[in-house]
C-alpha cells in the first residue's frame, strides 16, 4: 500500500470538499480539512481525488488549504462514560463543546467521546491466568446506579490474562494485560473503539420471539414490537411521532436507551435537551438519563454530522447489546437523515433517483435497520442481547408513497401509521388501527406469566380488531342510509367499537397514570370492554333496549379504567362483575 499523502483542497461545495493529491487514501478514511482542522470523511475516491463530507461548517474554508488523512475510519469510543452523555453526530460531548464556546461548537475541536480524567471503579470478574478471546467479560464497572458496564476483551485480542486487579482507573489506564501464545502482550483498558459504519460482530443471529413491552396500549396489544425488532412511525407534521418516541424512551422495557434526535424544527431538539435530563425512570425512580445515551443534532449543525449520527448511535447501541442487554434505539426523524444523504449526494453530483434521493437510499436504510436483532453475543459467558430499532419518518405532507417511507417499510416489521384525521380529533396516539401492522403479533400471549391469560388476550385483541373493522363498514352504511337502518346488534357493535377506541386505544401521554399501562392492566381493560359487549348482546337477545344498555352506569367505570393506578388494578377486574349485575337488573326490568 502506498503512503498516505496530504492533499490540497480544490473545491468547496457546502458540506462537501474535494481534495487532490490524496495518494493512499481509502473510502471512509477520516481526514482533517483546512487550516482549522475540520473533521471530515472520504465518501468518494477517483485516483488521488477525494470527495470529503465535512462534519462542520465549511464557511471560510477555501481551495489551496491542506487535507490531512488520519488513515482511520470514523470510529466511536466505547467504554464507561457513555451513559448519560449527550453527543453530537460524531460523538463529541455537547456539554464540553458548548461549555467554553457559548452556544456554538468550536470548529475543528477534538473533544474525545469519553472523559479522560474520570476514574472508574473496576472489578475483575475473571482470574488472572484465564484464557480469553474477544467479547469475553474481563470485569465490570458500575457506570450508573442503573447500568453495570461490562468490560469486554476487545476484537482481535486473545491469550492469557495477567495483572488484572480491582481498582480505580481512567479509560486509558491499563487494568491488566492479555498475553498471546506468540508472546505479544496487549494492555487491557476500560475503553475500546469500533468503526461506526461496520456492524459489530455477533456469534449468531436469532429470530425475535418476545414482545418488547412499551406500556402503550395500542402498541402492545395491537401492534407490538419485539425485542430485537424493528418499527417505523411515519406521519404528517404534528401527529405525534416525537411524542411516541419519547414515550418509548421513557417506558420501554429496555436496559439501555439510545435516542438519536434529528430535530425537524430547531426547538424540537432543544425540547429533548431540556426534557430528557429532567425525566425520571419510571421503573426505578432514578433520573432516566442514567440509562440513556443521547444524540442531538440541532438545526445549526451541519448535515454530514446528522448523516453520521445514526451510525454513531447504533454502534453504541450494539456495544451495550454485546454486554447481553436489551437495548432500544429511537431515531427521530430518519427523514432528516435521508435529507442529509440527499444533500451530500447532490454536492457529489451523483445521479439522483426518486425525489432527488441517491440511488443507494434504500440500501442505506435497509442496512441501518438490519443492525437490529436478537443475538447470541460473542465471548463468554454465553448470553443473549437484543437491539430494537424504532425510526420516525416525516414524509412531506404525510405522503406514504414517499421514498423514505417506502424504503423503510421494506425492512421493518412493524408499521405504526399516524394519521392527521385522528390527531385532529385529538385521538392520541394517532395510530391508525386499520392500516398499521405488526409481524410480531403472535408473541403477545407470551407477555403474560399465565399462559392461559396470554391466549385469552390474543383472542380478545382479535375480537376487538374485528369489531373495529366492522365499525368502519357499518359507519359507511349509517352514512348512506341512516342509523335507523341498522339492527340492534350492529348498534351494539358500533358502541363497543367506540369504547375500544376511546377507552382503550386512546392514551394520554401526559396523564400521570394513563401514560403507562402494564400488560395486565391492558388485559383487564380489554376484558371489561368486551365483557360489556358480550353481555349487551345477550341483553338484546332477551329483549332489552339498546338505549338502556348504553345508558348503564358501568359504562362510566369502563371509561375511567385507564386512570386507575396499577396498585388498584383489581378495581378494573371487578368491572366485569358490575357489568353482570347491572345487565341482570336491566333484563329483570325488560
Ligand atoms: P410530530 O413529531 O409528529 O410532528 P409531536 O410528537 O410533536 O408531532 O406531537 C404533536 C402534539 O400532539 C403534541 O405536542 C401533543 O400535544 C399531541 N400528542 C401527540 N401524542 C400524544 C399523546 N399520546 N397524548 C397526548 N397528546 C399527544
Ligand atoms: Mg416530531
Amino acid at each position: 500500500m502506498s503512503e498516505l499523502a496530504n492533499g490540497t483542497i480544490i473545491k468547496v461545495a457546502g458540506p462537501v470538499v474535494v481534495a487532490e493529491g490524496m495518494t493512499g487514501a481509502r473510502m471512509y478514511d477520516v481526514v482533517r480539512v483546512g487550516d482549522e482542522n475540520l473533521i471530515g470523511e472520504i465518501v468518494e475516491l477517483h485516483a488521488d481525488l477525494a470527495s470529503i463530507q465535512v462534519y462542520e461548517d465549511t464557511v471560510g474554508v477555501g481551495p489551496g488549504e491542506k487535507v490531512v488523512n488520519t488513515g482511520a475510519p470514523l470510529s466511536v469510543e466505547l467504554g464507561p462514560g457513555l451513559i448519560s452523555s449527550i453527543y453530537d453526530g460524531i460523538q463529541r460531548p455537547l456539554d464540553v463543546l458548548r461549555g467554553g464556546q457559548g452556544d456554538h461548537i468550536m470548529r475543528g475541536s477534538t473533544v474525545p467521546g469519553l472523559k479522560r480524567e474520570t476514574k472508574w471503579h473496576f472489578k475483575p470478574t475473571i482470574e488472572n491466568g484465564t484464557k480469553v478471546s474477544p467479547g469475553d467479560f474481563a470485569g465490570e464497572v458500575a457506570e450508573t446506579t442503573l447500568v453495570v458496564h461490562k468490560i469486554m476483551i476487545p476484537p482481535g485480542i486473545s491469550g492469557t490474562v495477567e495483572g488484572l486487579a480491582e481498582g480505580d482507573f481512567t479509560v486509558e489506564e491499563p487494568v491488566g494485560a492479555v498475553v498471546n501464545e506468540d508472546g505479544s502482550r496487549t494492555e487491557l483498558k476500560l475503553m475500546q473503539s469500533w468503526p461506526v459504519r461496520r456492524p459489530r460482530s455477533v456469534a449468531r443471529r436469532l429470530a425475535p420471539r418476545e414482545v418488547l413491552v412499551t406500556g402503550q396500549r395500542v402498541i402492545d396489544a395491537f401492534f407490538p414490537i419485539a425485542k430485537g425488532g424493528t418499527a417505523c412511525v411515519p406521519g404528517p407534521f404534528g401527529t405525534g411521532k416525537t411524542v411516541v418516541q419519547h414515550q418509548l424512551a421513557k417506558w420501554v422495557e429496555a436496559d439501555i436507551v439510545v435516542y438519536v434526535g434529528c430535530g425537524e424544527r430547531g426547538n424540537e431538539m432543544t425540547d429533548v435537551l431540556m426534557e430528557f435530563p429532567e425525566l425520571k425512570d419510571p421503573h426505578s425512580g432514578e433520573p432516566l438519563m442514567k440509562r440513556v445515551v443521547l444524540f442531538a443534532n440541532t438545526s445549526d449543525m451541519p448535515v454530514a454530522a446528522r448523516e453520521a449520527s445514526v451510525y454513531t448511535g447504533i454502534t453504541i447501541a450494539e456495544y451495550f447489546r454485546d454486554m447481553g442487554y436489551s437495548v432500544a434505539l429511537m431515531a427521530d426523524s430518519t427523514s432528516r437523515w435521508a435529507e442529509a444523504m440527499r444533500e451530500i449526494s447532490t454536492r457529489l453530483e451523483e445521479m439522483p433517483a426518486e425525489e432527488g434521493y441517491p440511488a443507494y437510499l434504500a440500501a442505506r436504510i435497509a442496512s441501518f435497520y438490519e443492525r437490529a436483532g436478537r443475538v447470541v453475543c460473542i465471548g463468554g459467558p454465553e448470553r443473549e442481547g437484543a437491539l430494537s430499532v424504532i425510526g420516525a419518518v416525516s414524509p412531506p405532507g404525510g405522503d406514504l408513497s414517499d421514498s423514505v417511507v417506502q424504503a423503510t417499510l421494506h425492512v421493518v416489521k412493524v408499521f405504526w401509521s399516524l394519521i392527521g384525521r385522528l390527531a385532529e380529533q385529538r385521538h392520541f396516539p394517532a395510530i391508525d388501527w386499520l392500516t398499521s401492522y405488526s409481524f410480531y403479533k403472535q408473541y403477545l400471549s407470551g407477555c403474560f406469566e399465565d399462559k392461559d391469560k396470554g391466549e385469552r388476550m390474543a383472542v380478545m385483541v382479535r375480537e376487538a380488531m374485528s369489531l373495529l373493522e366492522e365499525e368502519a363498514e357499518l359507519s359507511e352504511i349509517v352514512r348512506l342510509v341512516g342509523a335507523e337502518s341498522i339492527s340492534a346488534k350492529d348498534r351494539m357493535t358500533l358502541e363497543t367499537a367506540r369504547s375500544i377506541r376511546e377507552d382503550f386505544l386512546h392514551q394520554n401521554a401526559f396523564h400521570k397514570v394513563d401514560t403507562y399501562s402494564t400488560i395486565d392492566k391492558q388485559f383487564d381493560m380489554m376484558a371489561a370492554i368486551l365483557h360489556f359487549h358480550k353481555q349487551g348482546l345477550a341483553a338484546i337477545e332477551a329483549g332489552a333496549d339498546t338505549a338502556d344498555i348504553f345508558g348503564l352506569k358501568v359504562r362510566e367505570e369502563i371509561g375511567r379504567a385507564k386512570y386507575i393506578a396499577e396498585d388498584q388494578r383489581e378495581k378494573i377486574a371487578r368491572i366485569r362483575k358490575t357489568v353482570d349485575e347491572q345487565m341482570k337488573q336491566l333484563q329483570t326490568l325488560a
